[in-house]
């Protein structure tokens, strides 16, 4: 089996001081979190920024800049920017980020409703920053939330826009997307091109149970408070140690853990 790809998403959009002191907003404190997450065992981390005032997400490109430039000086980590759409929804306020050519970005290939909010992906917006992703060098980490999404992505590949393999993103355990089921995890595995890689990112309580799922079938892991901010019921975490946890759980379980250079080949960036 693969080496494990760790994936840390230690900020999101969400969680900000008043939920846990342990979330990462300002750009010095992401950067900080990913050399201890490095340290920790993984290999890429996935990023969004939040206005310093009041912690609400941004599309500043100021932010995502320093972000960008402080990972790179301090670490050797993936850096995987989000592309998604709480921050502002628009074309325009998404594409930007991606002037900074990270190794990798998000791509979420359809609509959702999220709780309180439609997370809308037009057709014409995900061509559209397909194509800026192609044209920048920047490998897709396609987010799906639904069965649906396999196939639009698979209808980028036959229009061009994207290059196999391909690596998905099952967003798993959020209201209003596919529910975190073993089940459901084993017909997403088999529905995507068999050179494909993934990784799963499990929202709440399904976080440790589907990373582990994922470790035995060979897919890649994704941990961070965007996706829980537990470690444990009533239990805080911080982004290091829910690292150190799926390190710890995979090597029990017999896989070792891919270093950021070891996944740079696994995906096959280049
Ligand atoms: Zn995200």
């Amino acid at each position: 089996m693969q080496k494990l790809i760790i994936t840390v998403a230690p900020t999101g959009s969400v969680p900000k001081k008043k939920n846990t002191p342990h979330v990462p907003i300002t750009p010095e404190e992401i950067i900080e979190t990913g050399i201890r997450c490095e340290a920790a065992g993984a290999s890429i981390i996935h990023v969004h920024v939040r206005n310093l005032a009041d912690e609400s997400p941004s599309t500043d490109y100021g932010l995502f800049e320093s972000v960008t430039n402080g990972l790179k000086s301090e670490t050797n980590l993936i850096i995987q920017i989000s592309t998604g759409g709480r921050a502002g929804m628009a074309y325009k306020d998404r594409r930007e980020r991606l002037k900074l050519k990270p190794e990798m970005a998000s791509l979420t290939t359809g609509s959702v409703n999220f709780p309180n909010q439609v997370y809308a992906n037009s057709p014409e917006l995900i061509r559209n920053l397909a194509r800026d992703m192609q044209a920048n060098g920047i490998k897709p980490e396609i987010e799906i939330f639904d069965v649906s999404m396999i196939n639009n992505a698979l209808t980028l590949v036959e229009e061009g826009l994207v290059t196999p393999p391909l690596h998905f993103d099952f967003v798993m355990g959020l209201k209003g997307a596919i529910p975190a089921t073993i089940e459901n995890l084993v017909h997403l595995a088999q529905s995507i091109p068999a050179d494909s890689t993934w990784s799963i990112a499990g929202i709440g309580a399904a976080q440790l149970p589907m990373n582990t799922h994922a470790i035995l079938m060979g897919g890649h892991s994704r941990v961070g408070l965007e996706d829980c901010i537990y470690y444990r019921r009533g239990e805080l975490a911080n982004n290091e140690r829910l690292v150190k946890r799926i390190v710890n759980l995979s090597r029990e379980l017999g896989r070792e853990i891919a270093s950021p250079d070891e996944a740079r080949e696994i995906l096959k960036l280049s």
